[in-house]
C-alpha cells in the first residue's frame, strides 16, 4: 500500500442531529432509511435496531400521516441512534414529528405552501435544536425552474439555493442540503456545482440507485467521485431491497477511500486456473461468519501458493490455499497448516483470537 495524504475534505459547518455531528470536519455519517409499515413500532424499531448494529448512525422513517406521526414518539424513546423524519407537504406533520423528538427532519419549505407555515416548522425546529434537511430530488423539481433549465444539474442547484432562501428568510440556517438524481453524473455534476457556492453539510446520495447489484455499482461511482474530492459529510446508499444491505454498501464505499473503516477487510483472489479448493464457498462462509464483526482487521484469503503466502503475509490474518490444504497466518508468520474441511473454521477462530489479542504461539 503507497503512503499518501488523508483526503482533505472541503469546509462545511457543523449541523448538530441529535448526537451526531453534521458537517465541519466531522467523520463523514452513515444514515439508511427504514421501509417497514412506519404505523407498525414493533417491525420499525426492530428494523432500527438491525441497522444501528450494521453501523446506521442516523435512521430516517417516512411520515405519510398523522398516524405514523403519532408512532414517531415511541420510536425516538426506543431507538438507540437519531431519527429524522421525512415528510412532504404537510407542515404539520413536520411539527408533530419535531415535538416527537427526531433529530432532523427532512422537509423541502418550497412544497409546505405559504410563508406562515415555513415559518411555523422553522421556529419549532429552532426552539428543539433540530435541523431541516432540504432535499433536493432531480424528479421533483418547480416547474419553472425545469422550464428554465430542463431536468440538470443546474436546475437542482438553482432550487437549492431557492429552498435554502427560504429557510434564510425566516432566518433559518440550521440546514443540511442533498441534491440526488438516479443519474449519476448529473449528481455528481450538482453537487460539485454546490459545494463551490454554499458551505452547508452535504448529504449524498445517488436517488433511486437501483436493486443491490446495480445500485452498489452506482452508488460507488457516484459517492466514490464526489468523496474523494472531499464533498459529502453525510452518505445514504439507496437500495431496493433489505436497508442494512445500504449500511454495509456505505461502509465500503468510505473505507475504500479510507475516510472510515469499520469492520473486516476481506481480501480475496478471484482465482485462476491454479487454484484447486472451492473459493467461492470458503470466501462466501468466510464473508457470512464475520458479517456481524464490527472490528477492523484485514482477512486475506488466497487461492493457491503462487501469490497467496504473499497477500496473506500482508493481512493481519491470512489463509493461504493450496491442494486440499491451507496455511493459516498471522501477522505474517505461519500460524498452522490446516486442511479443506478445517480452513473456514479455524480461519473465524484465528481472527476471534487475533481481535482478543489472545495470541497462540507461530
Ligand atoms: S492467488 Fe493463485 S489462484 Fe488466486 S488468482 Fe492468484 S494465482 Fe490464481
Amino acid at each position: 500500500m503507497t503512503d499518501r495524504p488523508p483526503l482533505s475534505r472541503r469546509n462545511t459547518r457543523t449541523v448538530i442531529a441529535g448526537s451526531v455531528s453534521l458537517g465541519g470536519g466531522a467523520p463523514v455519517a452513515v444514515q439508511s432509511m427504514t421501509n417497514t409499515d412506519p404505523h407498525n413500532p414493533a417491525a420499525t424499531l426492530q428494523q432500527i435496531s438491525r441497522l444501528a448494529a450494521a453501523g446506521a448512525e442516523l435512521v430516517r422513517v417516512a411520515v405519510p400521516d398523522a398516524a405514523a406521526a403519532e408512532v414517531l414518539e415511541q420510536l425516538c424513546l426506543q431507538s438507540s441512534v437519531p431519527l429524522v423524519a421525512d415528510i412532504h407537504f404537510d407542515h404539520r406533520l413536520a411539527l408533530a414529528a419535531i415535538a416527537a423528538g427526531v433529530a432532523k427532519v427532512r422537509i423541502n419549505p418550497g412544497n409546505i405552501g405559504s410563508r406562515r407555515r415555513v415559518r411555523e416548522v422553522a421556529s419549532a425546529a429552532r426552539d428543539a435544536g433540530v435541523p431541516i434537511r432540504i432535499g433536493v430530488n432531480a424528479g421533483s423539481l418547480p416547474r419553472d425552474i425545469r422550464e428554465e433549465y430542463g431536468v440538470s444539474a443546474r436546475a437542482m442547484v438553482e432550487t437549492a439555493l431557492r429552498e435554502i432562501g427560504t429557510l434564510d428568510d425566516v432566518g433559518f440556517s440550521d440546514v443540511v442540503l442533498s441534491l440526488k438524481a438516479s443519474d449519476v453524473s448529473t449528481t455528481v455534476e450538482a453537487n460539485e456545482q454546490i459545494s463551490g457556492r454554499v458551505d452547508i453539510p452535504l448529504h449524498l446520495g445517488v436517488t433511486e440507485a437501483g436493486a443491490k447489484w446495480r445500485g452498489t455499482i452506482k452508488s460507488s461511482v457516484g459517492l466514490g467521485y464526489l468523496l474523494g474530492r472531499g464533498i459529502g459529510d453525510t452518505i445514504r446508499i439507496s437500495l431496493t431491497g433489505d436497508p442494512v444491505d445500504e449500511v454495509r454498501t456505505a461502509w465500503e464505499i468510505l473505507a475504500a477511500w479510507g475516510l472510515r473503516r469499520r469492520g473486516p477487510d476481506i481480501v480475496s483472489c478471484p482465482t485462476c486456473g491454479r487454484c484447486r479448493v472451492n473459493m467461492a464457498e470458503i470466501v462466501e462462509q468466510v464473508e457470512q461468519g464475520l458479517v456481524d464483526c464490527s472490528e477492523p482487521i484485514t482477512v486475506a484469503v488466497m487461492g493457491c501458493e503462487v501469490n497467496g503466502p504473499g497477500e496473506a503475509r500482508e493481512a493481519d490474518v491470512g489463509l493461504a490455499c493450496g491442494e486440499g490444504v491451507g496455511l493459516l497466518m498471522r501477522d505474517g508468520e505461519v500460524v498452522e497448516k490446516v486442511t479443506e474441511d478445517e480452513m473456514v473454521d479455524s480461519l473465524l477462530q484465528l481472527v476471534r483470537s487475533y481481535l482478543t489479542r489472545d495470541c497462540p504461539s507461530p
